[in-house]
């Protein structure tokens, strides 16, 4: 059943985002010529446009859980962002930077050793890479398990039933579909409009990265930018992070802002508050780039950069996919427009994940495409199955990390009024510091936002050591409708930080 495939002979890792250089991009990084190609189904009941985090969930519960004849049409390699250039190798690079970061604290702890050279960031990277082929490869066999039909090639939309599909040697095929669903997520929005923006990387290029830099900027105040920022840091990296306002991941409560803007500073980030770009230069025989900025209305620059890097938000990646053609309409800023079951306009056709712009964040891309296929091929019960999109916990890999679930302080006083909250705070130094100089001792800071005379709890906002893990069995509470007082009858685990959330006062 499975059509072709060439992605495990992959030979690189790059991963490109303009629409317009697909097939060149393609044919230079998958070889075809050892391929044995099967013919492509002409019709199929489900067809999947995009093998990332949402298609790939959608389609094998369509097929695999369902029996429904499913195909997936991926034009670079399977797994998505996430996957590729995303959560799967960030989070990788941040272990590295966390050892980095042990690795200095160690000395409190009473450990002795000598570092004997430089972290090794190409040998880092190149085994990161290795690491998510063997995932690509996984994701392919999953498919395989599943029983859904595979195509390695770009798809268009020509009608509400029918789209194309371009291959690597640019045979171009249609496939008739009961229903569609869209799952092309989003590509890194490039850079500002100045000269030389050419010059920066985006997120993708992060990933490419081969030696470690001496000296890097990043410009955005989204996670992905604080993201990457922290990791250079504490790998070592002269970092400039580039904001355009006083504090960063302004979507956070403000207390996260707050705290982490400031821990980011004492830990020698250098960050470049109310901030906008002016240009890149590029030293024709060094390579380094020159940074040209405004600062609080001042004019500064920062030179001798290893690499500049776009992080300043997404888009979504509906251009020239024949969204028109189908009669698929999208709000003003390029999302697919859905209902709450993550339909179009288009009555068989169906969208989700980032393209819809609703939360961009892997599990919630997947759970919206299992609960589609439960809905759509599923049994009766599951008819009105969808994603609800409220309570959803997400976490910053940050130093410290970030863990968020539900409303901000600000949203929470517009959504019950001040007088009906009852705000909980805490700070303070946890056990894991106490070996350590003040220099070494990093933030713990909690907040729960509880409402009404019950006090449920509407919004828990954490950072600190572990806050990435500790947040998912909160977020089960929090989703549940615990109250101040469910949290306060949980017997506290001790000695941890995360018992000072079961005890606030
Ligand atoms: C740097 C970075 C770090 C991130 N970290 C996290 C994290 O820690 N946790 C988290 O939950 N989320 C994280 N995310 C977000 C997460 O990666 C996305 O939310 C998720 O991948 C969205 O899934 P999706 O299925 O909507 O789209 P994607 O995973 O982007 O998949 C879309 C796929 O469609 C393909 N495609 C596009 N157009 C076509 C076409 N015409 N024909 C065929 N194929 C096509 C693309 O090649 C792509 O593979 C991160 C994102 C980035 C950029």
């Amino acid at each position: 059943m499975v059509a072709f495939s060439v992605l495990t002979r992959a030979t690189t890792l790059s991963y490109r985002s303009a629409p317009t250089i697909r097939l060149a991009s393609v044919s230079r990084h998958f070889s075809t010529s050892t391929v044995t190609m099967a013919p492509i189904s002409k019709e199929t009941d489900f067809l999947v446009i995009g093998g990332g985090s949402g298609g790939l969930a959608s389609a094998r519960a369509a097929s695999g859980k369902f029996g429904t004849k499913a195909m997936v049409i991926e034009g670079q390699r399977l797994g998505g962002t996430c996957v590729n250039v995303g959560c799967v190798p960030k989070k990788v690079t941040f272990n590295a930077a966390m050892i980095a970061e042990t690795m200095h604290q160690a000395k409190d702890y009473g450990f002795s050793y000598q570092e004997t050279a430089p972290f090794d960031w190409t040998t880092f990277k190149h085994k990161r890479d290795a690491y998510i082929k063997r995932l690509n490869g996984i994701y392919e066999r999953n498919l395989a398990n599943d029983k859904v039909e595979y195509v390695h090639g770009w798809a268009k939309l020509l009608s509400k039933n029918e789209v194309e599909v371009t291959t690597d040697d640019g045979t171009k095929s249609v496939i008739n579909a009961k229903k569609i669903l869209i799952a092309v997520g989003g590509n890194p929005t490039y850079g500002p409009d100045i000269p030389g923006v050419e010059h920066g990387l985006n997120s993708n290029g992060f990933f490419d990265i081969e030696t470690l830099p001496k000296k890097v900027a990043l410009v955005g105040a989204g996670y992905i930018a604080v993201e990457f920022a922290g990791m250079f840091n504490a790998l070592g990296v002269e970092t400039h992070l580039f904001i355009r306002h006083d504090t960063f991941l302004r979507n956070f409560d403000p207390m996260v802002q707050e705290v982490v803007t400031k821990e980011y500073e004492r830990l020698g980030v250098h960050v470049h508050k109310q901030s906008s770009s002016v240009r890149v230069d590029k030293d024709a025989s060094s390579g380094k780039l020159t940074y040209h900025f405004t600062e609080a209305g001042k004019e500064g620059s920062v030179a001798d950069l290893d690499h500049l890097i776009w992080a300043i938000g997404r888009t979504p990646a509906t251009k020239d996919i024949g969204l028109e053609a189908a009669g698929v309409k999208c709000n003003e800023k390029g999302y697919i427009e859905v209902d709450p079951y993550q339909t179009t306009s288009v009555e068989n056709i169906f969208a989700l994940g980032d393209v819809t712009g609703q939360v961009e964040l892997t599990p919630v891309a997947i759970a919206a495409g299992r609960r589609l296929a439960a809905r759509l091929f599923g049994p009766p019960e599951f008819s009105t199955l969808k994603m609800d999109y409220n309570g959803i916990p997400s976490v910053v890999f940050s130093h410290p990390e970030v863990g968020s679930i539900g409303l901000t302080e600000p949203q929470a006083v517009e959504k019950y009024g001040r007088e009906n909250l009852k705000i909980y705070k805490t700070s303070f130094t946890a056990m894991y510091y106490a070996m350590m100089d003040p220099e070494q001792k990093g933030p713990t800071s909690y907040k729960l936002i509880c409402a009404g005379p019950e006090e449920r709890v509407v919004g828990l906002h954490i950072l600190g050591l572990g806050s990435g893990e500790m947040l998912q069995g909160f977020g089960v509470a929090v989703k549940m409708g615990a109250t101040k007082a469910d949290f306060d009858s949980c017997v506290a685990i001790h000695p941890t930080s995360a018992e000072e959330l079961v005890t606030l006062k």
